[in-house]
This record gives C-alpha cells, structure tokens and sequence, in this order.
C-alpha cells in the first residue's frame, strides 16, 4: 500500500512541496492538500511584494534563491507572454550601506561571490555617477548582484506548483485543520472544523503565518508569529530611467511595479505585534517611508499613493529564518518561519521537503541547517538581510 501524505496549507510552499513530491511519488502514493481557502485571499504568497535576490547572509539561503531563479526561468517557456508563465522581471536588488554598513555589506559579498553569485560593488562617487537621480552624500558603498534578482508575480506562481500538483494527481481538499491527532509517536489524522478526519501516514504543516496554531495540536510550539506588513503602490510625475530594486540604508525596499513604484517597510518592534487585522498601516507612509524616500531620491518628494495592501510575514522571532524538518511526532514535517523570503524560495524548499519524504535525505540542497532542532540545540542561523 502507497504511503498518504497530507499537507496542510496549499500557498507556495505547500504547493511546491505537493507538486514536487508528486512528481516523484511512487504507484500507489496520495497526497491531499488540505487549504481552508481556496481564493487564497489572506495567504501571504498572494499579498507578497514578489521578489528575488541572490544576496542572503545564510549560504543555504543562497543556494535556494539560485534554484528559485533557475525554476522561474524554467516556466519562461510556458507562456507565450513576457515574463513566461510567473511573470518574472529580471532586475538587481541594490543594497545600499553608510559608513558603519559598508563592512558588513562587504563581508556578504565576499560570502555570496563564494557561492558563484556576481556582484558589482560601487563606492560612493561611483553610486552617483551611475545613479544621478540618487543623493549618495551619505553613502560608502553599495551592492547589486549582476544576475538572478528581479520580481514575479506571486500569485501566479502558487498557482503554477497547484496545477503541476493537480496534474499529478494531488486532491485539494477545502477544510480548516482545527488539529491533528496523534497516536504513540505518531500523527495519525487531521481534524477538519466541519469535523471530518482524513486520515494519513505523514503530515506537512505548510501554514505559514497561521503554522504554529496547528503545530501546537501535537506539542510543538514554533517561534512562528503572523506580523503585518503593508505594500504601498505609489506614483511618482517624474520618470527615473534604470531603477534597480533598492534597499535603503534605512531598510525601505522600493522598486518598479509596471508605470509605478513599489514600496514597504518593516514596522518598528515596539509596533511590530503578532496577528494585527490586515488593514494597511498607512502611517509607515507618512513616517518613515515618504520623508527617507524623498531626501534619497528627490524626484519622489511628489510621491502620491495609488493603492496599499497588508499580508503576514510568517516571521520567525527567533533567528529569521525557515524552519524545514522534521520535528515532534515522528512523521510531522515543517516547512515555514521563512520570514519574508518564502516565495523566493519556495520552488527549492518544495523540492527539499519532497526529498526528505522520498529518501530520508536531501538530495540537491542541503537544508540540514535549517532544522527546526536548532531551535533546541542553539545552533542559531540568524539572516541578517530580512526587511
Ligand atoms: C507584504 C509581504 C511582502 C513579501 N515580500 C516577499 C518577497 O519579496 N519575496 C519573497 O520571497 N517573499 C516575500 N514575502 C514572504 C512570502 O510571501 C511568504 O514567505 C510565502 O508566501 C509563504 O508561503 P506559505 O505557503 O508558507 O504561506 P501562505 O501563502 O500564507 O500559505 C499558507 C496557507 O495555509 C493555509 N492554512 C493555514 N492554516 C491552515 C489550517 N489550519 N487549515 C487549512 N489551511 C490552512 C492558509 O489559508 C494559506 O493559504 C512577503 C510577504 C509579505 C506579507
């Protein structure tokens, strides 16, 4: 008899995890997604800001993001429109560093080139040469990888894993998992809210920001809290020609949305609590986004703001990464916490979680690191570059 793997959460990475372990399933094998909605209304892959880097300060991260881009290149065949099947854009990221920056920017740019990733350093005069929109009076240094950065549409790609799953023949069932069952060392079935039971032989928990409400049914408590963040789509009168995705010193992301721009901010920690409705926070345009955006560009001092979103990071308070493994019952599988960059990633860490189910092991990325045993061990991963 085939094995029954149940994942619970179909956004990117349940959806990667079902469309890669199905394509390696064996005779027999089932796998049921279990999504409580299908509009994917609230799931952080559709309210994403859809970007990619290859610069991480965690080499595993590095690696993902590699494989993340090979993917999305991979579907530019399968659609005859620009930007393929996940509308992908290529574009580097720019992060730009002050003074007391510049040293930590250098040392992961030693460690991402190590990693094969190309990135073009600029000192200040050189920012302002190839930048002249950009005041860089106050900058020592800036970084940009010359490959593999740009933006996609994220909605798209979690539809594109969902169909490859349904064409092998993954059930999506539409349910709330209100908690697993276990029996011994084992889960052993889902509990659904209408009070159905769909039993199985090993579970994913792909839940992202809501992840650690169903780990906690079997014990196991994750580090894993839903924290809002606000995308703003703003419009500026004056065209900027060659605008990369920039990181400013202050941590604000912006970058291109077709006409506009698209930017956010990470809320400051003291306002920065767990599970806030997701109305936008419009005073992070007001103060910090607009004022640093403005004094960094002056051509955005007319910024105006077109619409505004909020979606949750599944953010891992404890060291900003994922957590991938097993841990707890015996066949209970983790696969969230990543904290911002989970879309990015979510083509390389389907493919992971399908190899650990499939052999026991990982077979192309090694993504032991990134165990949620080390919340146990000590053996922190801390990213630095989560905005
Ligand atoms: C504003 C914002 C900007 C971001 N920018 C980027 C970016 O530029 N690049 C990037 O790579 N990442 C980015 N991220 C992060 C990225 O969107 C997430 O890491 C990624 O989408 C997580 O995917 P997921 O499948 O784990 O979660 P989700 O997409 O949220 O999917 C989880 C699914 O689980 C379902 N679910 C949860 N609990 C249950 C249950 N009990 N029963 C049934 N179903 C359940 C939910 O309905 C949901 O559909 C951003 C996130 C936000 C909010």
């Amino acid at each position: 008899m085939g094995q029954h793997t149940i994942i619970i959460g179909g956004g990117g990475i349940g959806s990667a995890t079902a469309a890669f372990l199905a394509s390696s399933s064996a005779a027999g094998d089932r796998i049921t997604v279990i999504e409580r909605d299908p509009t994917y209304q609230t799931a952080s892959s559709s309210l994403s800001a859809s970007s990619i880097r290859q610069q991480f300060s965690t080499p595993a991260n590095v690696q993902l993001s590699q494989f993340g881009w090979e993917f999305m290149r991979s579907c530019l065949d399968e659609a005859r429109v620009p930007g393929g099947a996940v509308g992908l854009n290529e574009r580097g990221y720019l992060f730009l560093g002050g003074e007391h920056q510049a040293g930590s920017l250098r040392q992961r740019a030693d460690g991402n080139r190590a990693l094969d990733v190309a990135i073009q350093e600029f000192t200040s005069q050189e920012l302002s040469a190839r930048y002249p929109w950009m005041r860089c009076d106050d900058l020592a240094y800036g970084a940009v990888a010359t490959a593999g950065e740009g933006w996609f549409d994220g909605y798209m790609l979690q539809q594109l894993y969902r169909s490859r799953a349904r064409a092998h023949g993954v059930q999506y069932l539409h349910g709330n998992v209100i908690r697993l069952e276990t029996h011994g060392s084992k889960v052993v079935a889902a509990i659904l809210a209408d009070g159905s039971r769909i039993e199985g032989d090993r579970f994913v928990n792909a839940g992202g920001a809501w992840s650690a409400k169903v780990a906690h049914s079997v014990g196991v408590e994750l580090p894993v809290r839903a924290r809002r963040r606000t995308i703003f789509i703003v419009s500026c009168p004056t065209p900027i020609a060659d605008f990369p995705i920039l990181i400013d010193t202050s941590g604000i992301f912006v970058r291109p949305e077709q006409h506009h721009f698209l930017c956010t901010v990470s809320p400051e920690a003291k306002d920065d609590h767990d599970d806030l409705p997701l109305d936008p926070d419009f005073s992070l345009f007001d103060d910090p986004i607009w004022p640093t955006l403005a004094e960094r560009i002056p051509a955005f001092e007319a910024l105006r703001v077109e619409r505004a979103w909020a979606g949750y990071y599944e953010y891992n308070t404890v060291d900003h990464n994922g957590l991938v493994g097993q841990i707890g019952p015996d066949n209970f599988v983790v696969a969230t916490g990543f904290s911002g960059h989970g879309l990015m990633h979510s083509a390389g860490v389907g493919r992971a979680v399908a190899e650990l189910l499939t052999h026991g092991a990982y077979q192309t990325i090694d993504l032991s690191a990134l165990t949620p045993g080390r919340l146990e061990s000590g053996q922190l991963i801390v990213e630095d570059a989560v905005y």
